[in-house]
């Protein structure tokens, strides 16, 4: 049985990295998904090569800026108007700043850039998915809301403080509407990676290398992969986790349980 047969899922920042490998397993797994991105080229590419036929409609493109509404609002009401609800809104879409610093380098101009997409986006993908899924009334816990949020909510030094704010403010958002939102049967959770190897991961466009990545976040034996992340996200998404609401589910093989002395 497909874990996420008849539902429709948005995945935003879903073109490349973490958010491609959720696309590529929700859709695995029975969702009609919509891929919401800036990257145009690397969406609509994705979209065709999962589509995989001419008349397979199970797979879509939108141009979506997390960051103003009106795109979110666009996005969600165009998903609708095609798939006839919406089941799970995976707000994914981030940015980086590379590698933790001194607050004393950390600037205003790079706060308001974390928060204008981490936070912001998330908040409006947030209301704007609630907005239609509120007045469906599932009952059962059907909907779920999603956010990749980090690891850095965990163990400090793993993200640069402007980058750690976004994200506990995510969980604090997650917290706070699974308390709305679960009357209304939908759920909302957090996956939290440690180190993944992503162009997203070193900030810039700049993808780390997989040493890079073990020294940031990661157990000794494997780094974590997209693949690990998607598959938490699907769990969280699925109604195997029907009543799971409010947690932020650490995708970090233990690395923030270590004791660094035993490092
Ligand atoms: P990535 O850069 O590979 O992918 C991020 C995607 O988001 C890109 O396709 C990008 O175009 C899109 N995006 C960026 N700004 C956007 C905007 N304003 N509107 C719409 N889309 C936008 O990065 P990734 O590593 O896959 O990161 C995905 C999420 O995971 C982010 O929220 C990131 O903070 C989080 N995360 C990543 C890691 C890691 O190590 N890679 C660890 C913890 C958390």
């Amino acid at each position: 049985m497909s874990r996420l047969q008849d539902k429709v899922a948005i995945v935003t920042g879903g073109a490349r990295g973490i958010g491609a490998a959720a696309v590529e397993l929700f859709h695995q797994e029975g969702a009609k998904v919509v891929i919401a991105d800036i990257q145009d080229a690397l969406g609509q590419a994705l979209a065709d090569r999962l589509r995989g036929g001419g008349t397979d409609d199970s797979i879509t493109y939108i141009h979506c800026d997390v960051s103003k509404e009106d795109d979110v609002a666009r996005l969600v009401d165009a998903t609708v108007a095609r798939y006839g609800k919406l089941d799970v809104m995976y707000c994914n879409a981030g940015i980086s700043d590379g590698r933790p610093g001194s607050i004393l380098d950390a600037t205003r101009e790079q706060l308001d850039r974390m928060i204008g997409v981490n936070l912001v986006g998330a908040f409006l993908g947030a209301k704007h998915a609630a907005r239609v899924m509120i007045p469906m009334k599932r009952g059962g816990g059907g909907g779920s809301v999603l956010f990749t949020a980090s690891a850095c909510t965990a163990i400090g030094g793993l993200g640069s403080h402007c980058y750690a704010m976004t994200k506990y403010g995510i969980v604090g958002l997650a917290r706070n509407l699974a308390s709305e939102l679960g009357r209304h049967g939908v759920r909302v959770n957090c996956v939290s990676p440690s180190g993944v190897v992503t162009t997203g991961v070193g900030g810039g466009g700049r993808v780390k290398s997989e040493a890079e990545v073990a020294e940031v976040g990661n157990l000794k034996g494997r780094n974590l992969t997209v693949d690990d992340v998607a598959r938490a996200a699907l769990f969280l998404a699925s109604d195997e986790a029907r009543y799971v609401s409010g947690v932020n589910l650490l995708v970090d093989g233990g690395f923030s349980t270590v004791n660094p002395s035993m490092l």
